[in-house]
């Protein structure tokens, strides 16, 4: 039998981007007590802190949930590794720090499904108010916020080389991707402060964690919420080994993130009434859009040996100059331990006569496969560049295995799915290998090792699509805003049908923006703490 714990207004699942923006703002008025239950331990390790820790992050058992895929039937039936942060601060704490947005045009699209008060002209003041921008206020940036945005202290020199064959590829330089247009090519800004990791937690939780009427518990995960007569009442939690229960006499508000969101929405009665039916839980509600919907950046990467060691590998030269960038580190804050490992790289158009850039360009000077994760290649000199499909048409989903709030969620990405992405992906490989053919590689330039030649029929580059395409760890969309049949949340994020419920994270997203998702969620966080103060005023 669980034990009954104390009562709070709010409770918040999940202490990830969206869920420490939520404790801070919710909390801010002392009268209103805030729960916020996390899975994940306390962030207080250097692996976070340190930006260059993202490498060790991305298999760290304890930090990140390790999902796969389901085999992929179009992609060869591959098993996609989908690493998500377990940790206060979630997969802002093990992310790559690059501060996009996407375009006012994405947000206006949300708009036009229906959403009201998402327009960018709407939205537009919650990035900005969230966010230090170091480089001063602007029409489209604030420096009042907690989120700081920096530039980089890294600049490996190859990422010039890369912005230097884009130009020669015909690319213009933009210094703000998130100012008057996003198209062109440059170096990234990065959630960093003084060269360490400015995560959520970092930025929204840490200088607020002493307020009395917040209460933050880690290492709890919650395995259901408790719902009577369409109403959350609360949730019930495993805590140091004991099944708990919370109480909330405001609302419940569900920040797990996309994989998690509608996997507790499902856990807890509310999805199709099928897939419920099949794992035997009792329905609360039907709601047949749960998990659907699921959106992803497909990407992929083509990769260059270098003749010059020039990049970063772990060869003798390599290691030497590490030794020395762990001292600049520790000393300056400076040097490659602040890389974000993407430091250059920009928007471009695959057509000219596109409204809006349609793929992100991501540079890493050094040999990537597997997430990085296979560290052989890190033996040979080479560079890679990221190339990713910003508004794909394929859809996935999230389900369940069975009823174990233990296990994880069942993931079915089917990217590649819309013949139109395939088309793209394709077009996204020949622009790469158009860029490392240009002038400024020439000195140093390898072989080609992804693709294994440089120069490739369309058939066959679609076969290299399938068999290595992946994604850039922005999944959005399965707990979709909106009013039509297939809509989990209202536009002010009320689950359909359900009363003081609402989801607040990356999975409300109806359709992925064309940029990186942490300040798009650490936006809907903001504006969805406003419309929950504004709709418990007694
Ligand atoms: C490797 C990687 C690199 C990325 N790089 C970038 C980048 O450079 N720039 C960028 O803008 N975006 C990047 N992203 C994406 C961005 O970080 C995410 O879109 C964003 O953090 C999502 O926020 P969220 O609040 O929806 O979910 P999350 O931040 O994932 O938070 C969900 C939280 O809920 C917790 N949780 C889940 N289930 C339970 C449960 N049952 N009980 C209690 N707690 C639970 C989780 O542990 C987690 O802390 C990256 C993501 C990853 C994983």
């Amino acid at each position: 039998m669980p034990t009954t714990r104390a009562k709070f207004d709010y409770i918040i699942i999940g202490g990830g981007s969206a869920g420490c923006v939520l404790a801070n703002r919710l909390s801010a008025d002392s009268n209103n007590r805030v729960c916020l239950l996390e899975t994940g331990p306390h962030d207080n390790t250097p692996l976070v802190s340190t930006p260059i820790g993202v490498i060790g992050l991305m298999d760290s058992k304890k930090y990140n949930w390790m999902f796969n895929s389901e085999p992929e039937p179009t992609q060869n039936d591959r098993i996609i590794y989908c690493p998500r942060g377990k940790v206060l601060g979630g997969s802002s704490a093990v992310n790559a720090m690059l501060y996009t947005r996407g375009t006012p045009s994405d947000y206006n699209h949300w708009a036009s499904l229906g959403n009201k008060g998402w327009a960018y002209e709407d939205i537009l003041p919650y990035f900005k108010s969230t966010q230090h921008q170091e480089r001063g206020a602007d029409d489209y940036h604030g420096s009042d916020g907690e989120l700081n945005v920096a530039e980089g202290r890294s600049n490996h020199p190859l990422g010039e080389t890369l912005l230097e064959a884009c130009r020669q590829a015909g690319y213009s330089d933009n210094v703000d991707f998130n100012g008057a247009q996003q198209e062109g090519i440059g170096y990234y800004q990065v959630t960093q402060i003084n060269g360490e990791r400015c995560s959520a937690a970092r930025a929204f939780l840490h200088p607020i964690s002493e307020r009395d009427n917040l209460t933050i518990i880690t290492e709890a995960k919650v395995a259901r919420i408790l719902i009577e007569d369409k109403q959350a009442q609360g949730v019930e939690y495993l805590h140091q080994g004991e099944l708990q229960i919370l109480n909330a006499a405001k609302e419940v508000i569900l920040s797990a993130g996309s994989f998690g969101s509608p996997q507790l929405l499902m856990l807890s009665g509310i999805g199709p009434k099928e897939e419920l039916k099949q794992h035997q839980i009792s329905v609360n509600h039907n709601l047949p859009g749960v998990g659907g919907n699921l959106q992803e950046h497909i990407d992929i990467i083509t990769v260059n040996e270098s003749k010059k060691a020039n990049t970063v590998a772990l060869r003798p030269v390599g290691m030497a100059k590490m030794v020395k960038d762990i001292w600049q580190y520790i000393s300056q804050r400076k040097g490659f331990l602040t890389t974000s490992i993407v430091e250059a790289g920009g928007f471009i158009k695959s057509k000219p006569e596109l409204n809006d850039p349609d793929m992100q360009l991501q540079f890493i000077p050094l040999v990537m496969e597997d997430h990085g994760r296979k560290k052989s290649t890190l033996l040979t000199y080479g560079y890679s560049l990221h190339n990713c499909l910003l508004r794909p048409k394929s859809r996935g989903r999230v389900s369940l295995h069975n009823n174990d709030f233990q296990q994880d969620p069942k993931i079915e990405l089917n990217m590649l799915s819309h013949p139109d992405d395939l088309t793209a992906m394709v077009e996204a490989v020949k622009i790469n290998l158009n860029i490392f053919s240009q002038q400024a590689f020439d000195d140093g330039r390898g072989k080609s090792i992804f693709p294994s030649k440089a120069k490739l029929t369309d058939e066959e580059i679609e076969g290299f699509v399938r068999e290595k395409a992946n994604h850039v760890y922005h999944p959005v969309g399965t707990c979709k805003m909106g009013e039509d049949k297939d809509a989990v949340v209202n536009d002010r994020l009320q689950v359909h049908g359900i009363k003081g419920l609402r989801v607040v994270d990356a999975s409300i997203m109806p359709t992925l923006v064309g940029g990186n998702t942490n300040s798009p969620t650490i936006m809907i966080a903001a504006k969805a703490a406003e419309m929950i103060l504004a709709d418990n005023v007694i």
